[in-house]
């Protein structure tokens, strides 16, 4: 006893060495008033868990399902059933899991161009998609071959008050309208996140118009962060990164996709070849990695989600304008903080990645990014590179400067990122203590 009472003292001083006493007991009284969410989203891992072992359970997983193939990658039975577990914990009749899959990105494009063709149109029901979609649809750039250089013609509706505009979604419906996109998460946009009930509600609408309309979820960020997932109300086909939610910060590289049958063939096809669809595509030695990734998940998630609250409620005892609020329902794993300035947004995320295990001495700037067309400062102190299922922190060098903090895989290692960011405006002459 004695022994440990001394151990608390300790890890208190080494805290109270690097942060400054009025954010430690700041953060104290966010955790205080956070009690009931944090409580909330253990139930939620709780049930994850669940389902997520069960279907473990169900396929019978054994250590053979763990060694990879070569060549081909015929008859790769952990691919297989990785596929099977992946259909049966989202909720759907098939899945495509791949370490082939190079992103979130990729993943979506493989969904789209899989599944569209010439003179077909796709509708966006949640605005403008995630910045790396602007080119795979054709907005920016020419003769890329994007789904606009293919014939196929996008349209998008905006969000009312950050709320999905059904009435001018069903409008926007043509005869030529293939796939209806919703994107789950709030991408770096000021938008709530969208529930799955929210989702089924947009669903049902499009599908009273004409059941054949694909209805696709852009699914990144929004694994277990809540006890169902799409296909469990009607979404035809999903997609995500294994280096965000699913992979548990675990899997190495990777992107999934779940849905009806005859979508994912149309996505398998398109990543391999037709004919050849999900049949082929060897694994190596990356199939345990993908397992137990999905194994660790609705916990990683879990944690995540308990960080973005207490950084929600931390930030607003300290002023600042948070999304969601504190008490606000979440269904991502996205926290962002509007601070106002771009001095204050380069040294937040400087301070994240100060307080990060990996390349804790480098310290990030603004810059270009592939697929984005504002600067971005990154912090991602991550094991594995560009992960942000691991805490990292982003954000476009535009007003209102708007930091986007995600991820971690332990709220202990994530509280230290969280605080070191306040610390690092604080030492920059940033940030002002409330009375
Ligand atoms: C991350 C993300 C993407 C793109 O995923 P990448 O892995 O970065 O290519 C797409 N949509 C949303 C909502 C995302 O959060």
């Amino acid at each position: 006893m004695f022994g440990r009472n001394n151990m608390n003292l300790n890890v208190l001083s080494l805290m109270e060495e690097k942060f400054h006493p009025k954010l430690i007991s700041l953060y104290n009284l966010a955790k205080e008033k956070a009690a009931d969410e944090l409580m909330k989203i253990e139930q939620i891992v709780e049930t994850n868990c669940l389902k997520v072992l069960g279907a473990f359970q169900n396929y019978g997983v054994r250590e053979i399902h763990f060694h990879g193939s070569t060549g081909y990658g015929y008859d790769d039975y952990g691919r297989e059933v990785l596929d099977n577990i992946y259909a049966e914990i989202f909720g759907a009749e098939a899945g495509l899991v791949r370490w082939q899959i190079m992103s979130g990105t990729h993943a979506i494009a493989l969904a789209l161009f899989g599944n569209l063709r010439p003179g077909d149109e796709l509708i966006a029901a949640t605005g403008l998609p995630y910045d790396t979609l602007h080119e795979v649809i054709g907005l920016r750039g020419s003769n890329t071959g994007s789904l606009k250089d293919w014939g196929i013609d996008f349209k998008a509706v905006p969000l009312q008050n950050g709320k999905v505009d059904i009435e001018g979604l069903v409008k926007s419906i043509t005869p030529k309208t293939k796939m209806v996109s919703i994107q789950r998460s709030r991408g770096y946009a000021w938008r709530p996140s969208l529930s799955v009930e929210e989702i089924g509600q947009i669903i049902k609408e499009v599908k009273k118009i004409n059941k054949d309309i694909i209805c696709f979820v852009d699914n990144c960020y929004g694994e277990f962060t809540q006890i169902i997932e799409p296909p469990q109300v009607g979404a035809d086909l999903v997609a995500g990164s294994l280096i965000k939610n699913p992979g548990g910060g675990i899997a190495p590289t990777g992107g999934y996709l779940v849905g009806k049958k005859k979508y994912i063939h149309g996505a398998a096809n398109r990543l391999s070849a037709p004919g050849l669809g999900r049949k082929i595509g060897a694994t190596l030695d990356i199939n345990r990695l993908l397992y137990q990734g999905l194994f660790f998940a609705p916990s990683v998630v879990g944690e995540a989600m308990k960080s973005a609250v207490l950084a929600a409620y931390l930030g607003d005892l300290l002023g600042f304008v948070v999304s969601p609020a504190p008490g606000e329902s979440r269904c991502d794993i996205v926290q962002a903080i509007e601070l106002g300035s771009p001095e204050r947004l380069i040294a937040f995320c400087q301070g994240v990645q100060k307080g990060s295990p990996i390349d804790s001495v480098v310290s990030p700037e603004p810059s270009d990014m592939p697929g984005y067309d504002t600067q971005i400062i990154m912090a991602a102190g991550a094991f594995i590179f560009g992960s942000s299922i691991e805490i990292s922190c982003d954000g476009p060098l535009i007003p209102p400067y708007i930091a986007y903090l995600q991820g971690g895989v332990h709220v202990n290692y994530n509280q230290v990122a969280l605080l070191s960011a306040f610390q690092e405006m604080y030492e920059k002459g940033l940030l002002f203590f409330p009375q």
